[in-house]
């Protein structure tokens, strides 16, 4: 697992950096926003740590080029900007957590291992189940060993239900996770996507609903 931390403040850069390597991890441990912007474009990582207050770039400012340039992996935001206002502003730009220093840091190990266990790593580039094929990297599906065309929307609920195979994923994380702040509950664009995808895969059954409560699939997950 490689995560990139993007701190400004020497001692405790140096004190994450040490207290995750110590856990195994490989970091890249940078302090300025530009830097973190140009290895993310160039290296691959499960993670990245991310404070907001830097010199130049502002750690919001990074999150907003992550996703323009479309580099998908998760960010956990360690800022000492405690108020509401900024943690709304920090998940709402597509932090998946916002860690408030001064913070414990058994506390902060644990958010990270959290990552990890959600399925969001980059770790795995391949994933199998039932007749389905996922490359995480070239984004391709590929069913019965025939490559079906998806969107992108398609591909990232295909990957959430896959990722998190026989569990159960509530209307309400699919929108937190696929459609992530651009979502109006009421709406039936979810159902929508599901059957399209279900038609696409040629396999009505493979994704199922699970009434009230939202849809999985069932199979064993092979990651590579
Ligand atoms: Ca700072």
């Amino acid at each position: 697992m490689k995560i990139l931390l993007v701190e400004d403040e020497p001692r405790l850069n140096s004190f994450i950096c040490k207290g995750l390597e110590q856990q195994g991890y490989t970091v890249d441990a940078v302090t300025t926003g530009s830097e973190a912007l140009s290895l993310a474009a160039t290296e691959s990582y499960d993670l990245i740590i991310l404070d907001v207050m830097l010199p130049g770039l502002s750690g919001f400012e990074v999150l907003e080029n992550l996703k323009k340039f479309e580099i998908k992996v998760p960010v956990i935001i360690v800022s000492a900007l405690n108020s509401s206002e900024h943690v709304i502003e920090g998940l709402d730009k597509g932090a998946i957590d916002y860690i408030k220093k001064p913070f414990d840091f058994g506390e902060f190990l644990a958010r990270v291992r959290a990552v990890t266990r959600k399925g969001l790593s980059r770790s795995f580039t391949n994933f199998k189940i039932a007749h389905l094929e996922l490359d995480l990297l070239s984004r391709k599906v590929f069913s019965n060993q025939q490559e079906v065309g998806l969107t992108k929307r398609e591909f990232a609920l295909l990957e959430l239900l896959v990722a998190n195979s026989n569990r159960v994923i509530s209307k309400t994380e699919i929108a937190e996770k696929v459609w992530e702040a651009n979502f109006d509950m009421g709406s039936n664009v979810i159902e929508v996507h599901l059957s399209q995808l279900r038609k696409k895969l040629g396999d009505p059954d493979l994704i199922e609903t699970k009434v009230g409560l939202g849809y999985y699939i069932q199979g064993e997950l092979i990651r590579s």
